[in-house]
């Protein structure tokens, strides 16, 4: 989520960003620098948090009514929906109306994105966004201005919860690379948002007394970062036997946090580590508090529902499909929109006294790691960004991909061709890939007619042959 809001005209620059400029920016306050939708959230935050259940149960439909009638009025796609459906937005009365809408899955949301996006807006003057997720086969959204600050709302909210402040440094491991001739392109201050860039793609066994040696440098005090990052970073500096107490606080995203992980993390760096769930497309976010790792369902980003395969709710307790209704981006309505992932819903209230509902775990986004001859290790999460990077060149034409590692010098990027397929985008795509990737595998590619999915019609968007 982070490397989306990230890309901004500083984060392109990181010579201005660890430069006296950047130290500039850093210190126009928040609220003047992110604007009026920043505060309308950081506002409404401030209160609802603490509201019983009933009123973010009012307050959410209200909402849904809100999106639901929206939706049929602007956007083509919804209207002749519900029409075929023979629902209307007078139906939806209660929570359990909302069942009797139709659901959008990913491939709907790709093949009628025209027609989703009202034609009262200009796609041309709309944020565009690159989705990659867990399916790796992306497509453009388009979001609302104003979106950004707002995500920035929920976030600032989320992290101050947890005893996050501005003043306090924080390391960053997560998508942002260095210039090479900066600190051997390894890391570089960001002055306007108080952090230590750690570049995530040169993290490795030969680096690590690198990384060891800033962070004992300037002791940033929170760690920001992918899960499979932060589990490598600790990994390399046991390995070179780097025990220090640095960080009162590790705030993970972007992929799933195994168990094994958290337990690792905490024990190295003597700290809490929490985990947030959120994607692209803005329909769900699940945050966290200072007292437990159960995730919270925030209850003002959008409305949650967890279903079984066969479309029934989930039961606390019971694996559902994440599918949410977003409240916010006027520019792409998502009604009940199944993200794909699965979590696990739970009935327990929070001791931190806010009653948001919890789920106890997040199952979505299984994915592997590409291992190298030179004992590196790639997430997917990473490997996404070379999905993004050919979109954003405009080789668009991959109905849908996998990356299978076959052998330790051997990965095979699994291409559906769709209707803009050209050989020349999946020589680039390769290429992307074998750069990421540090020039250390084969890539070869492979034309298929589909991939093979979960009966959750999840997929892995890596997937690998080696033995554990
Ligand atoms: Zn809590």
């Amino acid at each position: 989520m982070l490397y989306r809001l990230g890309r901004s005209f500083f984060s392109d620059h990181p010579r201005l960003l660890s430069g006296p400029i950047g130290a500039l920016a850093g210190w126009v306050p928040r609220s003047i620098r992110h604007g009026r939708e920043y505060r309308r959230i950081r506002e409404l935050l401030a209160e609802s948090q603490w509201w019983p259940r009933e009123r973010h149960e009012r307050y959410q439909l209200a909402k849904l009514q809100e999106t639901v009638g929206y939706a049929y009025a602007q956007s083509p796609y919804y209207r002749e929906l519900f029409d075929r459906d023979g629902v209307s937005p007078a139906d939806l009365r209660t929570f359990d109306d909302l069942r009797r809408f139709p659901t959008l899955c990913k491939e709907d949301l790709r093949e009628n994105l025209d027609r989703i996006v009202p034609p009262s807006f200009d796609r041309k003057r709309l944020m565009n966004f690159v989705t990659g997720g867990t399916t790796g086969s992306g497509v453009v959204l388009p979001f609302e201005e104003g979106y950004r600050n707002r995500e920035r709302g929920f976030f600032w909210q989320l992290w101050e919860t947890v005893g996050y402040r501005p003043d306090m440094l924080a390391a960053v491991l997560r998508h942002r690379e260095c210039p090479p001739d900066l600190n051997g392109g390894i890391w570089y201050r960001d002055r306007s948002s108080n952090a230590i860039i750690l570049s995530p793609e040169r993290l490795g066994p030969d680096t690590i007394h690198q990384y060891v040696e800033v962070l004992s440098r300037y002791r940033p005090r929170v760690l920001i970062a992918y899960p499979s990052l932060a589990h490598l970073l600790v990994r390399y500096s046991r390995d070179v036997g780097w025990k220090e107490k640095i960080f009162d606080l590790v705030l993970l995203g972007s992929e799933t946090l195994y168990e094994f992980q958290r337990r690792e993390l905490e024990t190295e760096l003597e700290c809490p580590v929490r985990i947030h769930y959120g994607h692209v497309e803005s329909c769900a976010l699940f945050g966290y508090c200072d007292q437990s790792n159960d995730y919270h369902v925030q209850a003002e980003y959008g409305c949650v529902e967890f279903l079984k395969e066969d479309g029934t709710p989930a039961q606390p307790g019971e694996a559902g499909e994440i599918v949410a209704t977003n409240f916010e981006n006027r520019a792409l309505p998502l009604i009940r929109y199944r993200t794909g992932d699965l979590a696990v819903p739970s009935e327990r209230l929070c001791t931190c006294g806010r009653q948001y509902s919890l789920v106890s775990k997040i199952q979505g986004r299984e994915g592997d790691f590409i291992r190298t001859p030179s004992q590196r290790s790639y997430s997917p999460t990473v490997l996404e960004f070379v999905m993004d990077a050919a979109l954003l060149e405009g080789h668009d034409g991959f109905a849908d991909l996998q990356i299978v590692q076959t052998r330790l010098d051997e990965v095979v990027v699994r291409v559906v061709p769709g209707r803009q397929f050209t050989e020349e985008g999946l020589r680039r795509l390769c290429q992307l890939l074998d750069e990421q990737l540090g020039f250390e595998c084969r890539v070869r590619s492979e034309l298929v007619e589909q991939i093979e999915r979960t009966p959750m019609r999840k997929k892995r968007l890596v997937l690998s042959q080696l033995p554990d």
